[in-house]
């Protein structure tokens, strides 16, 4: 079975599918790897590494010649796909549905690795936390850099400089990390978010959660772990408690996201101007539509009062080299996980709760239930 590898098109992506050492996995399978001239550039992996690791290398057209699966880290180009081929990558389904009606349309079965259900089989296939784990990190690295104070506390002999304060909304993976990138560097470090569960991590990470505890969070974690889009009532009181807390903090950063949806509003231009010049806020959630209200992607904002809100639309691109090296490792345990060793193929079982989840595309049709009109 031939594994076509290509190189990223969209705008600003520095990432690759795979790498010398997935490429070496894929061969001890049985499998033919063949990749695009050029398609590490981003991550620093130059052609004669993946050539060096047995695979061939060629262009567009010539990787995709008899190839049976592509990888991809975004959805690649529909025009050029064979008919019948798997594509493996992520494929931003909800925003994407005229380019998955184009794979269908050309027979292309797409599965799109973001809806990688979070279960324990499937944790180190799943790319949303390996990508979110890195975001969380260089958001606060970015948010160093732009602020122009140190974080940690110094006593000097010139007198004391006092730690940052940082503020972390939304505890998912990214936030997670973020917490504690920011404890590491010295920051102290607050949190909150909607699910209750979330508490106990921000302490077990030095960080204070700061929450609102009423019957609606209880219920706020869906059966996959996601939020739930939260009630007007419920915003209200978050809002208010949002305002207490942003005015002290020099650092804020937002990772709050709704499957499906665009990203819930945490803070708003009226609460951003009770921050002190000089503050950072880093919106994660920028390219779902953002958390921050005034924050733009690729942009770095300065507003009225000196508040730095900056907002990278792909993040993991900013760290490619290591969001490379995770993406290709989540995508090689799926395919290992599905590969038939006698047949030396990938072999998707309909009913398999994986393959159930990630499959888009198939019989040139959109199958998956949650993309139905
Ligand atoms: P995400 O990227 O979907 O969202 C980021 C965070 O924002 C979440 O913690 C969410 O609760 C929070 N949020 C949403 N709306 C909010 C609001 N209005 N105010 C404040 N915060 C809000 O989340 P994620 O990082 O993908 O993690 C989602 C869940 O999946 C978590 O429970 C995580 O522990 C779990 N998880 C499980 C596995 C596994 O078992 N395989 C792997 C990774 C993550």
């Amino acid at each position: 079975m031939k594994i076509a590898v290509l190189a990223e098109t969209a705008a600003g992506e520095k990432r690759v599918a795979a790498t010398p050492e997935t490429v070496k996995k894929y061969l001890a399978l049985g499998a033919i790897v063949s990749v695009e001239s050029g398609a590490g550039a981003g991550a620093n992996i130059p052609d004669s590494a993946f050539a060096d690791a047995g695979a061939t290398l060629g262009t567009r057209a010539d990787v995709l010649a008899g190839a049976a699966l592509v990888l991809g880290v975004q959805g690649p180009d529909p025009a050029g796909l064979p008919t019948g081929i798997t594509l493996a990558a992520s494929l931003n389904p909800h925003q994407s549905k005229d380019r998955l009606a184009a794979y269908a349309a050309g027979g292309v079965e797409a599965l799109a690795m973001e809806f990688m259900p979070r279960i324990t089989r499937a944790q180190s296939m799943d790319i949303l936390s390996s990508q979110a784990n890195l975001s969380g990190y260089k958001a606060v690295i970015d948010a160093a850099e732009a602020y122009g104070r140190a974080f940690p506390m110094m006593m000097t002999a010139a007198g004391t400089i006092s730690a940052a304060r940082a503020f972390i909304m939304g505890v998912g993976v990214a936030g997670l990390q973020a917490i504690a990138t920011a404890r590491r560097l010295g920051a102290v470090v607050s949190a909150t978010d909607v699910r209750l569960a979330t508490k106990e991590q921000i302490q077990s990470l030095g960080g204070k959660p700061v929450f609102i505890e009423d019957e609606e969070t209880k219920a706020a974690e869906t059966a996959g772990g996601y939020a739930k889009e939260m009630s007007d009532a419920y915003k209200a009181k978050q809002a208010a408690l949002v305002s207490e807390t942003i005015a002290k903090q020099d650092i804020v950063i937002t990772t709050a996201l709704i499957p499906g949806r665009p990203a819930p509003r945490l803070v708003t231009a009226a609460q951003v101007a009770t921050m002190k010049p000089g503050s950072v806020i880093v919106d994660l959630a920028v390219s779902q539509g953002g958390n921050v209200e005034g924050s733009k992607a690729d942009e770095r904002v300065v507003t009225d009062n000196g508040v730095i809100i900056l907002g990278f639309s792909n993040y993991p691109s900013r760290l490619a080299a290591d969001a490379s090296a995770l993406f290709a490792r989540n995508l090689l345990t799926f395919v290992t996980t599905f590969w038939d060793k006698e047949a030396k193929k990938l072999v998707l079982p309909e009913d398999d709760e994986i393959v159930k989840a990630i499959k888009v595309t198939g019989g040139g049709q959109i199958v998956h239930p949650g993309l139905q009109p």
